[in-house]
This record gives C-alpha cells, sequence and structure tokens, in this order.
C-alpha cells in the first residue's frame, strides 16, 4: 500500500500591522493539530487537506498525517511558533523517511516569520533534503500565494485556488492529490516553472467572475486541455507584505517538458500585464455611499470596507461607517460590526438587556481610526465561539455582544473574524439578507456568499492597513521597478519578450 505524508500550515502575513503571532495566538486564530487529529472533524471540513484526503483514501493510499494548523491573516509569526509548525511535518517525515511514496502539504503560501520572509518555501525544501529527489511531493496554495523560487525548485507540482472570492477548496485539494498520485504512480512526470511578473494590485479586481481576471482565467483552463499541460496556476499575491520577491506569477506543471511550462507561464504572465490598468479600482467616498444607501429601494445594501479587511490582515476595529450613519441621523436598520475588546467586556459586565455608553472602534489601529462613543441596549451575549460556513472552520472571537443603536445592530466583538461569509452575523442571531444595510470588512472574498442576495454593493473608499492605493503604504524591501509604484514600467520582467502569435 502507498504511503503520503499529508500536513501543512496556513498562514497570511500583513507585514503593516503591529505585533507578532505566538502559538497561542494562533491557536484562537484557528487551529493547531497533529497526528490523526489533523483529518478528525473537529477542526472542520471542506478544505484542502479534506479533498486530498478524499482521494487519497478512495485510492486505497494510507496518509501518514503529520501537522495542520489554520492561523488566519495578520502580522509575522514568531520564529518560534512556526518552529512548531514546520517541526511537526519534519520530524513525522524524519520518522517515516523511506517507507513513503509521497508528500502532499497544504499551504496557504503568503505567510512570514520574524526573520523569515519565505517559511513555505524553506518547509518544502526541508521536507526535500528529508525524503530525497525519488518521491513526489504536491503543495496546494491559496490564490495568493506568494510564490518563490524555492517552492518551485523544491515541489514536483505546485497548484493554487482557481477561484476569488475562495470557493474551491475542496476541489483544489482532489486536484493535489491526483496530480500527487499520478506522479507516485509513474503515470506523470510532473515539472513546474513561474513567471514572475513585476506588477501588484489589491485584492478588490482579483475577482475571478468579473473584470479583468475572467478571461485570464478562462485561458488557464483552455492551457489546461493542451496535451502535456497538467495545471496552470494565476496568483496575484497577498498585497500586504513588504518582501524582496512580491509580485503576481503564473505557474505552470507540465509533464516532463520544463519548455513547454515556461511558455504557458509566460503566455498567461502577458495577458496579466496587457490588463494591469484595470486593475486598479476607484471607490466611493463613505458619505457617498450613505446615500446611495438610503436612497436605494431594495436590500440589502452591501456597504465593504476593504481597507479593513480582517482576512486581508486589517483588525476590523474600523468605524468610519458607523460614524457617518450616526451623523447623518439614519433612522433605517443596519447591521455593522467592529472589533473592541473593552467595549464588548462592557456590555458583558452591564448584562443582557442593560443601556451601556462605550467608545467603539480604534482600539488596536490608533493611528487611523478614531473611537466614536454609543449609548445602546445589549441586545444578545455571545461566547464568540462558533464554526464559520465557508470553509467549515472553528472560529473564537471571544466574548460578543449586539448593541442596538436605534436601527443599528451593531457586532461587538473581543477578537476579529474573517468576513468571507456571514458567519459573524448568523453566530450573533442577526440575519443580513433582511436588513437594509450591511457593513462586510472585506475586500472582494465576501461576494461568493453576499452576491447572491445583495441588492447593491458598494465598495467604499475608507482608510486602513489594507487600502487599495498600495503606493501610500510604507513598502521598502519590495523589488524595483514594480508597477504601480513605477507607473511607466515598459516591461513585466526582465528582457521579458512577447510571444510571436502563431499565423501573425
Ligand atoms: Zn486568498
Amino acid at each position: 500500500m502507498a504511503r503520503v505524508l499529508i500536513g501543512g500550515f496556513m498562514h497570511e502575513v500583513h507585514t503593516f500591522v503591529d505585533g507578532v503571532l505566538t502559538l497561542d495566538d494562533l491557536r484562537r486564530n484557528g487551529f493547531i493539530a497533529s497526528g490523526d487529529e489533523i483529518l478528525s472533524p473537529e477542526i472542520g471540513s471542506g478544505q484542502e487537506i479534506h479533498g486530498a484526503r478524499d482521494v487519497a483514501l478512495a485510492a486505497g493510499v494510507e496518509l501518514v498525517p503529520s501537522r495542520m494548523a489554520f492561523g488566519g491573516v495578520g502580522p509575522r509569526i514568531a520564529d518560534a511558533a512556526f518552529a512548531h509548525l514546520r517541526d511537526g511535518i519534519l520530524d513525522v517525515a524524519r520518522r517515516e523517511a523511506g517507507r513513503l511514496d509521497g508528500v502532499y502539504l497544504n499551504l496557504h503560501g503568503a505567510s512570514a516569520t520574524e526573520t523569515e520572509d519565505d517559511p513555505e518555501g524553506a518547509l518544502l525544501d526541508a521536507v526535500r533534503r528529508i525524503v530525497g529527489p525519488e518521491v513526489p511531493i504536491v503543495a496546494s496554495f491559496d490564490l495568493h500565494v506568494h510564490m518563490t523560487d524555492r517552492m518551485v525548485a523544491a515541489a514536483d507540482a505546485l497548484i493554487a485556488y482557481r477561484t476569488i472570492p475562495h470557493v474551491d477548496y475542496l476541489e483544489t485539494g482532489q486536484r493535489a492529490m491526483h496530480l500527487l498520485l499520478d506522479a507516485m504512480a509513474g503515470r506523470t512526470h510532473p515539472v513546474v516553472r513561474q513567471r514572475k511578473i513585476r506588477m501588484m494590485a489589491s485584492a478588490e479586481r482579483h475577482d475571478t467572475n468579473h473584470g479583468p481576471m475572467v478571461d485570464v482565467m478562462a485561458k488557464a483552463r483552455e492551457l489546461e486541455t493542451r496535451p502535456g499541460i497538467l495545471a496552470v496556476s494565476v496568483t496575484p499575491t497577498q498585497p500586504w507584505m513588504d518582501v524582496a520577491e512580491l509580485g503576481w506569477s503564473v505557474t505552470v506543471v507540465a509533464d516532463g517538458d520544463p519548455a513547454l511550462a515556461q511558455a504557458a507561464a509566460d503566455e498567461v504572465a502577458w495577458m496579466l500585464w496587457d490588463r494591469r490598468e484595470r486593475f486598479l479600482v476607484e471607490k466611493t467616498p463613505v458619505a457617498d455611499a450613505v446615500r446611495m444607501a438610503i436612497a436605494h429601494e431594495g436590500r440589502p445594501v452591501i456597504l465593504a470596507d476593504g481597507s479593513d479587511s480582517p482576512s486581508a490582515g486589517g483588525n476590523g476595529d474600523g468605524n468610519d461607517l458607523l460614524r457617518e450613519l450616526l451623523r447623518v441621523g439614519y433612522v433605517g436598520d443596519a447591521l455593522l460590526t467592529v472589533v473592541d475588546p473593552a467595549a464588548a467586556a462592557a456590555c458583558v459586565a452591564a448584562g443582557l438587556g442593560a443601556t451601556v455608553t462605550v467608545t467603539v472602534g480604534g482600539a488596536i489601529t490608533r493611528e487611523t481610526y478614531t473611537p466614536v462613543s454609543v449609548t445602546g441596549e445589549v441586545i444578545t451575549l455571545r461566547d464568540g465561539r462558533y464554526t464559520t460556513e465557508l470553509p467549515v472552520r472553528p472560529m473564537d472571537i471571544g466574548p460578543t455582544a449586539v448593541l442596538r443603536i436605534g436601527g443599528i445592530r451593531l457586532v461587538v466583538s473581543t477578537r476579529k473574524a474573517f468576513q468571507l461569509d456571514a458567519s459573524i452575523y448568523h453566530q450573533a442571531g442577526l440575519d443580513p439578507e433582511r436588513a437594509a444595510i450591511v457593513l462586510v470588512k472585506s475586500a472582494g472574498g465576501f461576494r461568493g456568499v453576499y452576491e447572491p442576495f445583495a441588492s447593491l454593493i458598494i465598495e467604499m473608499e475608507t482608510p486602513g492597513p489594507c487600502t487599495h492605493d498600495l503606493t501610500t503604504l510604507p513598502f521598502r524591501r519590495i523589488p524595483r521597478p514594480l508597477w504601480p509604484w513605477d507607473r511607466d514600467l515598459a516591461e513585466p520582467w526582465a528582457g521579458a519578450r512577447r510571444p510571436e502569435v502563431a499565423g501573425g
């Protein structure tokens, strides 16, 4: 029976938010699991690792579980915490060395530690050194992977999600395991090549359902039908990381033909480059967004605050929309969220039904947001433990209250939650489908869940660490030239030559 080591870790860094994540922080953000527990229902379902597991078990493969962690998005990981995640995988690889037929790692790909800008590359490289050159290694990534040459050199095949908003977690794991099993059986001889592009853009227009990404993804899918091409991944990197290899990437896995892989990667890379100006975004000032939302007849109107997006690394403590709704004396109903540990504690201390006056917002991102004083009724109290809906994962945002301020119901939580689905509202007993105005702190990832029922979506121009205007952030280590910092840049990579069009 063939044996496959399985494990991984998911953490996405935002290098402009303060702090360093410890193991306890990572646990609170998600989970750290070892051994058989990494495949158990307690850590969720519908993730890449579960798709990979299903394919492996159906093929009669024995899985050798190591360590798996989900650590959310935030500042760099402490070196010691990363060592714990890494060693849980490497220790099993060492123990099983010589008795493994393949390795599958479920990674995000845009993590960083205190001293390491490419921990996934370091991990893949270390696994390769242990298992040797003959054992296939396949890794799957988030589409916001910061792909590095070290990852490409260490692995036999690398693939990423195909969707933004991300909805293909399970399928990505399935595809990765199929690639691995084919390589293990000698049916394919995968080789990987990437093309790094000198461009970056914030998350809003990464959307694979609308705008410039649609025909690029269609091209990637078409290339995958060509003989010899096994997988094409288009990866617009996590934008808010200040590292030396930053840039978008196209990664292609081909069957034994590196030149074919490189040519396909370059073809897609040119498409991205030619569309670069369309990836820039213009947003609506908050006052205008509120006016438009109030005037709009249908409901709900979704007001997206991408700059404070927890799933991009923001702290969730922005309050610009709340301030504006209060300023204009809005009397309709609205659902909002804010992270504010002191306000949440005050609501808990006051108790259900109590009327409290607290300040909310700016509790963490003090240089950007100013606290707002509100008086409201505590209508709900929760312990903040719930399960997210897409994908299914445990979440713990600490003591959480719903404060009713006129028609506004404000979810005040102790810690932040991803807002890629509506579970932050559902866990508090609120239904965003029935509200008039709903705040979502996400740049674009929310659309998978919210778009089907939204009457109108407005992207608000708000301040915050995940601002769409990357050139306003204090990047220091990124490679230059890099678009849009170097707006007139002519070459998408050094020595780039546009491929000749067949027949033309
Ligand atoms: Zn992502």
